[in-house]
């Protein structure tokens, strides 16, 4: 039983950065305003996240690393409309099953925090009391080591996941408002590198000058559409012509209700509009889809990136056409 647990729990844990992504989702939707992942060697040896956010009430301790736990959903019929990242209570679970899971906690209603340790299966080993501010701290150390095989590959392309963490974290600092990100990489014994560090700020605009710079960001214009009533994309993309792109597509955030997600069809549609008016680069493009949690489904993908949108037509048609306009303008 517990190597199926494993097994499916690598699957719900793809990667280092969908660990990251699960475990930052934990810290908004617990209403932090301050997010501090800290890795170390890359997160190889362990990777944790700490953050101001609400806590976790001591009737949650047993029962928070046991599958299909969470304190997020009271009823099936929300499965229709989740506005929080998280839904499922699979992500604790699953990684605890993957690596040595402690959590750190304090809600404002007790006076001192709480250290949990676990066993790979969900089951709390320890726990004592420790001082602490009100928030949470996860940490999980040797992601992979119960799953020999993945683990020595997760060793070997540590490098590759410790970027698609930073990317995924650009990706949060990006579209975050209010929130204080911190990334910091831990390798040999003193040497802490800041990898990601935002202000908090309380713009879009802000946010994407912290991230890409100011000499990138003048080189975008605001981008607006409403394609229904209830459905609106909003954001920023190159300006037209050549020079105000990039060479590869490594600035390309989408997001469905402020939710980081891969997007194949609409980057397609976007670097092919953008590349058909005489430019060989590739657009920035930051673009916030805003849209009822009911017009689209986010349960299609274990790691919840793939988004799938139930009137996905019309939307990269509206697209087309919005897009194509800024692109190349229609001459009469
Ligand atoms: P889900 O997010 O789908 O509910 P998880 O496995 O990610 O499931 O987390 C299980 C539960 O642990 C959450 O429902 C929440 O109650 C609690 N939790 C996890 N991380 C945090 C955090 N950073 N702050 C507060 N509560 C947390
Ligand atoms: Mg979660």
């Amino acid at each position: 039983k517990s190597v199926v647990h494993r097994i499916c729990s690598g699957q719900v844990i793809l990667d280092l950065s969908s660990a990251v992504k699960e475990l930052v989702e934990n810290s908004l939707d617990a209403g932090a305003t301050t997010v501090e992942v800290s890795l170390k060697a890359y997160g190889e040896e362990w990777f944790k996240v700490a953050d101001n956010g609400s806590g976790i009430s001591p009737s949650n301790f047993q029962a928070l690393a046991l599958k299909h736990h969470t304190s997020k959903i009271s009823d099936f019929s929300d499965l229709n409309s989740v506005a929080t990242f998280g839904f499922r209570g699979e992500a604790l679970s699953s990684l605890c099953a993957l690596g040595k899971l402690t959590v750190e906690t304090r809600t404002k209603e007790e006076p001192v925090g709480t250290h949990l340790e676990f066993e790979h299966s969900g089951v709390v080993s320890s726990e004592r009391k420790i001082a602490r501010q009100v928030g949470t701290t996860v940490t999980i150390e040797k992601l992979f080591s119960t799953l020999p095989v993945r683990g020595k590959e997760f060793s070997r392309n540590i490098r590759k996941e410790y970027g698609k963490v930073i990317s995924l974290l650009n990706a949060y600092a990006i579209i975050a408002k209010g929130v204080r990100l911190l990334c910091t990489n831990i390798v040999g014994k003193n040497s802490r590198m800041v990898v990601v560090k935002t202000q908090g700020s309380s713009s879009l605009k802000d946010n994407i000058i912290t991230v890409f710079g100011l000499n990138t960001f003048k080189c975008l214009e605001p981008f607006k559409l409403a394609i229904s009533e209830d459905c609106q994309v909003e954001g920023f993309l190159s300006k037209p012509g050549p020079g105000s792109g990039r060479n590869s597509g490594d600035r390309q955030f989408f997001y469905v209700n402020g939710r980081p997600v891969d997007m194949p069809k609409v980057t397609k549609l976007v670097n092919e509009l953008y590349r058909s008016s005489n430019s060989k680069q590739y657009p920035v493009a930051v673009l916030n889809f805003c849209i009822p949690t009911t017009s689209y489904d986010v349960n299609v993908a274990p790691d919840k990136r793939k988004i799938f949108f139930s009137s996905e037509h019309t939307i990269l048609l509206s697209l087309r056409e919005a897009i194509g306009n800024l692109y190349s303008p229609q001459q009469c």
